[in-house]
């Protein structure tokens, strides 16, 4: 682990209208790591990514990756940059195939046999986007399109991952199964910042996690001692 971190949230503020959803959280990701945040419904999980993809503004604080302040980089620039977001609901394109929606993700990369390449080693992570490459997007089932979101961000060559909900909606199985998958992508270089409900798949899976309420980081700690916490393991972990 370097001592910069490659991603970091220094008192930001960010507010819908005159709510404010975050406030003044503080977040560091080092390169090589899965950081999970954690936290209820409302708690402003979802928000804290969006902010640092410029998709809801921060008003106040510093967005830092690879050392410099992002706060003004357009959310279309940043994926170019390596950094990329997973949304929830997954938001694939309907009306392309599998094969079109994994080309959407490099759009602005123009080294065929690269994206040749990175095609390649995405259906090896999720061998079902190879059988249905041809089939629309819209026509896949949930955790499909899960799988077809998370292979349309790699095609960008991410540094970064944020994933926003991967569990949400999947059937148990298909849940450990993208969650194995997302330490394999982690281990093969990207960093990734994971938000979830699934608290316990979420810290099991991350080496540090952050708990967030009401727009307040309330709890930073090493994964493990996160998941041996009894208050934690009492709000969040269904003790
Ligand atoms: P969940 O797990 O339910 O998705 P979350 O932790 O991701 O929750 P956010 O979606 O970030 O929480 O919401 C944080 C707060 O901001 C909530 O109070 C929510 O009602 C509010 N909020 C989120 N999106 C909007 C919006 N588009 N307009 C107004 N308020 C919003």
């Amino acid at each position: 682990m370097s001592a910069t971190p490659i991603l970091e949230l220094k008192n930001v503020v960010s507010a819908y209208g005159r709510i404010q959803a975050l406030k003044g959280i503080s977040i560091k990701v080092f390169e090589g790591e899965i950081v999970s945040i954690i936290g209820a419904n409302g708690a402003g999980k979802s928000t804290t990514l969006m902010t640092i993809c410029n998709i809801v503004k921060a008003v106040e604080g510093d967005i830092m990756y690879k050392g410099n302040r992002i706060n003004n980089i357009g959310s279309e620039i940043l994926p170019t940059m390596g950094l990329c977001q997973v949304p929830e609901g997954r938001r694939i394109f309907p009306r392309l195939t599998v094969l079109e929606n994994l080309d959407m993700g490099a759009f602005f990369r123009n080294d065929a046999s690269g994206m040749k390449d990175d095609i390649e080693r995405v259906f090896e992570l999720f061998p079902k986007l190879r059988e249905r490459r041809k089939q629309l997007g819209g026509t896949l089932s949930g955790g499909e399109q899960q799988m077809l979101a998370m292979g349309r961000a790699l095609m960008s060559r991410p540094k970064v991952l944020l994933l926003d909900e991967p569990s949400m909606g999947l059937a148990p199985l298909l849940v450990k199964q993208i969650f194995d998958i997302i330490k394999m992508i982690n281990k093969q270089g990207v960093t990734v910042v994971l938000v979830e409900q699934n608290a316990n798949l979420a810290l099991q899976a991350a080496q540090r996690g952050y708990v967030l309420e009401t727009g307040t980081v309330v709890m930073e700690d090493d994964a493990d001692k996160l998941l041996s916490n009894p208050d934690i393991r009492k709000a969040y972990l269904g003790d």
